[in-house]
């Protein structure tokens, strides 16, 4: 949607890498990602898969490290620059824009905790990485487990009756991991590192677990393979398996103590950067449906100069411009505070996802008989944003979660910058 941005405080930096994100999601992700979806997910993760030269340009560009503060190498963008550039990346592909970003996701979090060990030995060289080679993911699901994580306002949340999939022991200085992350670890078949949560203390829940990082050459580590599944096909997926697997306790970077809070911020950074992602797809669908309502002649005339064509044109723009209006807003608030409000992220999330999901529905609609076919993007776009309303965190779940904050937490003081 070329159109005018509601907001006309844009600086020249903020409008060039607008524009250098549009550029690169125009020319370098959308013909990437049709290749992709139509691939096997073992063919999307080959060797001669356009994956890795994709990766290799985003990395160079410095895309892998947007959420990475510039003191350690990363790109320090401003809460709204974030904002601008993800939701390009998304126009271009969701899949594609969320593997680009949850690389960073265990080096993100190291950042927040200030963990300086472990800033040195595994921020920096990831953000010296132009070359894709150092790849996190974030592996919280398990096959047992998926809404049980992100439900920590409900009381089973620190049952003893609630095992986890993945346990870690102390053994002298070292922890020993036992256990499986499931099939929905994005990146899980092709990442190098994770950001796993295991139960430490099996008597307080999940309320008892951890945060580690993890190489994942290390002995004990293997793979499932990659997944197939309907939407977000160039978004690679795959179970882990740890079997003894040994690490230092320096590595476990985030106790009990400090679990609960720390959910809450990635939760917080997940979800605004879902928000944003389905802006850019929202606005993808947009793109699609009104470029062929100008084309399509039916009555005699383009599709869109019929009345009714434009008044669902017009609720198509409306969610855009209401979506990515809101959720800036709330990207700007809780990426500038800590701890975040998160109930305003979560509604960034299940607002903007649910609007993509009927953004892409209209599209569809509105190309008739062409909607559903490969020719045409909103079928992928549809598929796309379907996958989205379960990703990090079934809406529903997360609107449950959200409720919880607010009894928490209502009525809300004045910010205290
Ligand atoms: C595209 C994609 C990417 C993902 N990326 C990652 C990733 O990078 N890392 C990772 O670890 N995970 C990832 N996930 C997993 C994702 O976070 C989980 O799928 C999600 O949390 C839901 O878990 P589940 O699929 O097990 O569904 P379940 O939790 O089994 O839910 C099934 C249904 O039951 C309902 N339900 C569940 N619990 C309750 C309850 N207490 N009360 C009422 N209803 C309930 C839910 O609303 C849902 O409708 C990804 C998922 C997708 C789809």
């Amino acid at each position: 949607m070329d159109y005018f941005d509601l907001n006309t405080n844009l600086t020249d930096e903020d409008i060039a890498l607008r524009d250098a994100a549009r550029q690169f999601a125009e020319k370098e992700m959308r013909p990437v990602a049709r290749q992709l979806d139509l691939l096997s997910a073992d063919a999307a993760v080959a060797e001669d898969s356009p994956l890795w030269p994709f990766l290799k340009k985003a990395y160079s560009l410095g895309y892998h490290k947007i959420l990475l503060p510039e003191y350690y190498g990363g790109l320090g963008s401003s809460a709204l620059q974030t904002s601008l550039i993800f939701e390009e990346l998304a126009w271009g592909s969701f899949g594609l824009a969320l593997l680009t970003t949850v690389v960073c996701f265990p080096f993100y979090l190291i950042c927040i905790t200030n963990e300086e060990h472990l800033i040195e030995q595994f921020v920096v060289p990831f953000c010296e990485c132009t070359d894709g080679s150092i790849r996190g993911c974030w592996g919280i699901t398990e096959p047992g487990h998926g809404s049980d994580h992100v439900n920590m306002g409900e009381a089973f949340f620190s049952s003893p009756k609630l095992k986890g999939d993945v346990r870690a022991k102390l053994d002298g200085d070292e922890y020993v991991i036992n256990g499986q992350k499931s099939a929905w670890v994005s990146g899980g078949t092709i990442a190098t590192h994770t950001m796993l949560h295991v139960q430490l203390d099996p008597s307080k829940g999940f309320a008892g677990n951890g945060i580690c990082i993890l190489p994942l050459d290390l002995p004990g580590v293997s793979r499932g393979k990659p997944l197939e599944k309907i939407g977000q096909r160039d978004l690679n997926q795959g179970e882990i398996f740890f079997d003894d697997v040994r690490i230092p306790k320096e590595w476990m970077f985030v106790d009990p103590d400090f679990y609960v809070p720390m959910i809450d911020m990635i939760l917080n950074a997940a979800n605004l950067s879902m928000a944003n992602w389905s802006v850019g797809l929202s606005r993808a669908a947009f793109d699609e449906a009104f470029t062929y309502a100008q084309e399509r002649i039916q009555g005699l005339s383009p599709i869109i100069d019929h009345f009714t064509t434009k008044q669902r044109l017009f609720t198509m723009f409306t969610r855009v411009e209401a979506a990515r209006a809101y959720v800036r807003a709330a990207m700007e608030l809780n990426l500038n505070i800590s701890p975040p409000h998160v109930e305003y992220s979560i509604a960034a999330k299940t607002l903007g996802t649910d609007w993509a999901f009927e953004n892409a529905n209209e599209a569809i609609q509105l190309l008739g008989g062409n909607g559903l076919t490969r020719e045409y993007l909103p079928e992928k776009l549809f598929r796309d944003a379907r996958a989205a309303m379960i990703e990090d965190g079934n809406n529903e779940m997360l609107r449950q979660h959200g409720g919880h904050v607010l009894k928490e937490n209502y009525p809300r003081g004045p910010l205290d910058f």
